[in-house]
């Protein structure tokens, strides 16, 4: 019989609350494969737990190898697509490596819940089927790697975590949903055109997010390649705008080889070479920086990890980033 997968990772929709706070509870990621519900979908649904961790605790690797592990469950003719089970906090890292680097184009959507097991209106069981409907719909196939909670579909290239506590936290800001489950039917709105697969052998793991401030003198940028980190990602202002000493903080980097990749601290619109002045976006260019068009940081630190593994040359890495900046302005091609 034809399947859907259930790989666990652990998060608040494995957890419950004891005298210290919410933990992981070791039988947490059991109970999401137990929904009743699931049991009349015409298909099997197995469980396959990877982990069960809180979300921040997952590490580059861990990503990487979550991403060959469900690789390989593809690789079954009877396993139709995948649902990953993990931490809010850091699903919107996790969810956009698997869509960069999975080989195979089955249906994967990860979900989560944002109220653990033994809260009144626990919201795990609901996004797991919710996710597993996602699954099983015929145009899953052709939108990359989802996130599904709160009756949201989201592409993980756009998705990112909003609200601390609420469980309408998942955001898709400057896109919105691909589309929602209602009653039982999946509706698809939209897809995302903006999707790209890396496939790469290895990634980068020592890629450090450094968000920029007023009064910022480049000192923690500068630290963190003297610890070994290979590439940075910059957190700016606007249009990808630092203070001055920062802009000489990127140029010494990047005259040492460091890839410094430059987003903002606004998650909607684009980062763009627009202000000359030293520290303007402009200005970091010519010194070398690369404007990551898609703003928000942690997306491009994934990005950074997976396009490292295949080239260390920022001119390529460039090329990734920046796909509409240096194209010639062409109005009409007829
Ligand atoms: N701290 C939790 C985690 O990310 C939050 C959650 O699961 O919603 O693992």
């Amino acid at each position: 019989m034809k399947k859907v997968v259930i790989v666990s990772t652990g998060g608040t929709i494995a957890m419950v609350k004891n005298e210290n706070g919410v933990v992981p509870y070791e039988k947490g990621n059991l109970l999401i494969s137990e929904i009743p519900l699931l049991k009349n979908i015409g298909v099997n649904v197995e469980l396959m737990e990877f982990s069960n961790i809180p979300s921040p605790h997952m590490t580059p690797i861990d990503m990487w190898n979550l991403s060959k592990r469900i690789d390989g469950i593809l690789l079954d003719r009877n396993v139709i697509g995948i649902v990953v089970t993990h931490g809010t906090d850091t699903l919107e890292e996790t969810s956009y490596l698997l869509d960069l680097t999975l080989k195979s184009d089955k249906p994967v959507v990860c979900t989560a819940a944002m109220r653990n097991i033994g809260e009144l209106g626990t919201d795990g069981p609901r996004n797991v089927y919710s996710s597993v409907l996602t699954v099983l719909s015929p145009q899953a196939h052709e939108m990359g790697v989802m996130v599904c909670l709160n009756d949201e579909i989201h592409a993980a290239r756009e998705v990112t975590k909003t609200y601390t506590s609420n469980v309408a936290t998942f955001d898709s800001p400057g896109y919105g949903p691909l589309g929602i489950v209602d009653e039982d039917n999946v509706i698809f709105f939209r897809k995302s055109l903006t999707r790209e697969k890396i496939l790469v052998d290895k990634i980068e793991e020592k890629i450090a997010l450094i968000k920029t401030f007023t009064g910022d003198d480049g000192n923690l940028l500068r630290y963190a390649k003297e610890i070994g980190y290979q590439g940075i990602v910059l957190e700016g202002f606007g249009r990808g705008n630092v203070p001055p000493n920062v802009a000489d903080a990127v140029e010494e980097l990047v005259n040492d080889g460091i890839p410094v990749v430059v987003t903002s601290r606004c998650f909607k619109g684009r980062v763009y070479p627009v202000y000359g002045y030293k520290g303007g976006g402009a200005y970091l260019r010519k010194k070398g920086a690369i404007m990551s068009e898609h703003p928000i940081g942690q997306k491009a630190k994934i990005k950074l990890m997976v396009v490292m593994g295949k080239t260390k040359n920022i001119e390529e890495i460039r090329k990734y980033f920046e796909p509409n900046i240096s194209r010639r302005k062409i109005f009409y091609e007829g």
